[in-house]
């Protein structure tokens, strides 16, 4: 049989989520991550068709990460036909765990509430996946070691390379019939606090290179020194310092700078609890997995133990009712759902509270609206004042900024034959692909999602 390598663009091509990208063979099929599109409803809505492609043909697929907009879409995967092994490093399986069963449930609950409040045009709405369905996919899940090559078919082989970005990340090399495929996968920063530096890919026939912030410099804040200056701030007012944090590596970034920062003496022995079910698993697969993060275990333990880490919603009440000036670091991190609302719910209204939004703030979220200075705010139902101090620190994101992106690509020795700029919206994708040309003087695509159909 002649020997033939086919891509497919499913997802993260001109958008920035839904990462999922269909490699058909001689040999096999492979799928390269696996995410639901969010955000904007026209992109939801898109997670409700069927992808337009032999579902059953996918021999297997590669994870380079655990958050949802690269696994995400799993269950919907196998309930199309797909019985193949998922395949990922330790970490990030375990975070994939935890993401889908988190994401499973809101789909549950909001099935739920849609038929109860009768506000569905689906009778009756059926959530996006169950837990059940959740479950299952986790069945199919086998874990690989990182830095090996595997060999997949006589042709075919590939390797996880470390990549920074969230515990457990990887980028994909993929070796078919003499050539290179590498996907880039979400790219870390350099001089993490938790983790080590990404590695670099050395060699790329066809590079698929993720360009979420493919025009943007992260600033250089000093975020210890914003943080010292806030936390002394809220003591001085006695009030309390709230902390909306996404679960995965945000709040253990946040956990971890507290830390030194007392460790330290910079800042005086204030209270701190974490408040977020889901980022309590996070911290687990943090011990679990030692070798992939920078954390020694006996900083690990004693960062523990200092912060109070909560682990019922009785704890979140009462500490609600402590009077003592404290911080609270709480789930959602766009403010959302989660535990957060209960904290904004009772001490928004209070001019001695500090909000201090630590991450991207997405269009219609709460998060946005408190950073865009709105003065009242709904929560379950109801409105509240807003009479909080609202602060903002940019500089913790976890992806390589634009200097980043270019470092990454700077060890690789040919000319790659195509370079495809994915994961990003449109003025990212365009303003790299024009610096790529300057720098490297490599003409990139920017392919389109492959048409999707009902
Ligand atoms: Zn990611």
């Amino acid at each position: 049989m002649e020997k033939f390598a086919k891509i497919n663009f499913l997802g993260a091509a001109g958008v920035v989520t839904g990462s999922k990208f269909l490699i058909e063979t001689s040999e096999k099929n492979i799928l390269i991550d696996c995410g639901m599109f969010q955000g904007l409803k026209e992109l939801r809505e898109l997670n409700w068709n069927a992808l337009p492609i032999d579902v059953a043909a996918i021999d297997i697929v590669l994870l380079t990460h655990g958050h949802l907009d690269h696994v995400g879409y799993l269950p919907r995967l196998l309930k199309q036909g797909f019985t193949g092994k998922i395949i990922g490093t330790a970490p990030t399986l375990a975070i994939a765990e935890i993401i889908l069963k988190d994401s499973a449930k809101i789909h549950e609950e909001e099935a739920e509430k849609a038929n109860k409040e009768k506000y569905t045009k689906h009778k009756p709405a059926l959530p996006f996946y169950t837990i059940r369905e959740a479950e299952k996919t986790i069945t199919l899940f086998d874990v690989e070691i990182e830095d090996k090559w595997i060999y997949l078919s006589e042709h075919i082989s590939y390797r996880f390379q470390y990549n920074g970005h969230i515990i457990g990340a990887t980028f994909i090399e993929i070796d078919i019939n003499g050539k290179r495929f590498v996907f880039s996968g979400d790219i870390g920063r350099q001089n993490d606090y938790l983790l080590n530096d990404p590695k670099k890919p050395e060699w790329a026939d066809f590079l698929f290179v993720e360009s979420t912030y493919g025009n943007k410099i992260h600033p250089k804040d000093d975020v210890e020194n914003v943080l010292t200056e806030i936390i002394k701030d809220t003591i001085h007012k006695k009030g309390n310092l709230i902390i909306p944090s996404f679960a995965v590596e945000r709040l253990q970034t946040l956990m971890f700078i507290l830390w030194k920062l007392y460790k330290q003496h910079k800042i005086p022995d204030i209270p701190i609890f974490i408040d977020s079910p889901m980022g309590n698993n996070v911290l687990e697969v943090f011990k679990r997995f030692p070798k992939w993060h920078k954390l020694s275990m006996q900083d690990y333990n004693a960062m523990c133990n200092h912060i109070n880490i909560i682990q019922s919603y009785r704890e979140t009440w009462e500490t609600i009712d402590d009077r003592r000036s404290k911080i609270i670091i709480a789930g959602s991190g766009m403010v959302t759902g989660g535990r957060v609302l209960t904290y904004l719910q009772q001490l928004v209204d209070e001019p001695q509270t500090t909000v201090l939004l630590v991450g991207y703030q997405a269009e219609g979220t709460r998060g946005r609206q408190l950073l865009d200075g709105v003065h009242e705010i709904r929560f379950f139902g109801k409105y509240y004042s807003v009479n909080a101090a609202i602060k903002s620190i940019e500089s913790l994101s976890a992806h390589a900024d634009q200097n980043d992106l270019l470092d990454w690509m700077s060890q690789i020795k040919n000319i790659p034959e195509k370079v495809y700029l994915i994961h990003g919206e449109p003025t990212a994708l365009d303003t790299f692909r024009v610096k790529l040309k300057d720098r490297y003087n490599w003409n990139a695509t920017i392919p389109k999602l492959t048409d999707i159909k009902r």
